[in-house]
């Protein structure tokens, strides 16, 4: 489960949520972590947690809306850290609710374009520093929304659907040169996404988990950390479900 040497990771929306506990623990691993976030605040106080705790991190900023700040992100994160990418976890997503037979063109897209065009463009640009290396792990931040959608997320879960053949192709395409593509699929986690659930939503779902309660994103953490790690080496164009039983 352990990491051979110095490792470098780029996590993107690590400013909270899953994406904070995702880089906190590959910190605690001895991984050198890009901690990308839409505002340099978030990401430099994540950042800063990690290096009070002995790990490294740098912060990063960029809104990943912005398909031209995506496609350069990589790069960025390259510079900073000093070395290229051997893992990138694509976790930042955006959820808005909107019914289908409602929802406005620019409500789609604005869901396409962080949670799936950013994966597309800073996949595509860290598989090239993989490609040289000969080793690399790329994880997607899926949501249990791809696997049975839901009401008022069509374009969010239509998103998310779209990291499974990402995922599944790049594994296809990048396999022989030695790097990884994995998705990870959540089902409700803890975090400020899920906060605003009415109470009578979040107790209908909660009814619906066989584990009876919501994950914590360290949960999460630890399945990624295994995912991009030496003991999952021959795990690749998988999407595994983390949601305590709710897609069984
Ligand atoms: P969160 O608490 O809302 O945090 C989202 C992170 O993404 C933040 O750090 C935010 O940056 C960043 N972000 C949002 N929009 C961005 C943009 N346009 N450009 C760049 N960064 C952006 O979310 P979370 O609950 O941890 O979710 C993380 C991932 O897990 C998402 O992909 C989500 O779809 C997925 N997921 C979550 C759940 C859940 O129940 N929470 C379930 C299934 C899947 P700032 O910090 O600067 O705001």
């Amino acid at each position: 489960m352990d990491f051979p040497a110095l490792i470098t990771a780029l996590v993107t929306g690590a400013g909270r949520g899953i994406g904070r506990a995702i880089a906190i623990e590959f910190a605690r691993r001895g991984i050198l972590v890009g901690v990308h976030a839409r505002t340099l605040e978030n990401a430099a106080q994540v950042a800063e947690e990690i290096r009070a705790g002995g790990g490294r991190a740098e912060p990063l900023e960029g809104d990943l809306a912005d398909p031209e700040v995506a496609a350069k992100l990589v790069a960025v994160a390259r510079e900073k850290l000093g070395a290229p990418l051997e893992i990138l976890v694509n976790n930042a997503g955006v959820l808005r609710e909107a019914l289908a037979l409602t929802a406005s063109l620019e409500h789609w897209n604005s869901m396409m374009s962080v949670n799936l065009d950013a994966v597309f463009l800073c996949s595509k640009a860290a598989a090239r520093d993989m490609l040289r290396l000969r080793r690399g792990s790329i994880l997607n931040i899926s949501s249990t929304a791809a696997i049975t959608g839901d009401v008022g997320r069509t374009a969010y879960s239509t998103a998310k659907a779209g990291l499974s053949g990402l995922t599944k192709s790049l594994a296809r395409e990048l396999g022989s040169a030695g790097v990884r593509v994995n998705a990870l699929a959540p089902g409700p986690v803890e975090t400020a996404m899920t906060a605003g659930l009415p109470p009578a939503k979040r107790e209908a779902l909660v009814s619906r988990i066989p584990l009876g309660r919501f994950a914590t994103p360290e949960e999460v953490a630890r399945v990624a950390a295994f995912l991009v790690s030496p003991a999952a080496a021959y795990i690749t164009g998988q999407v595994i479900a983390v949601d305590g039983g709710l897609t069984a």
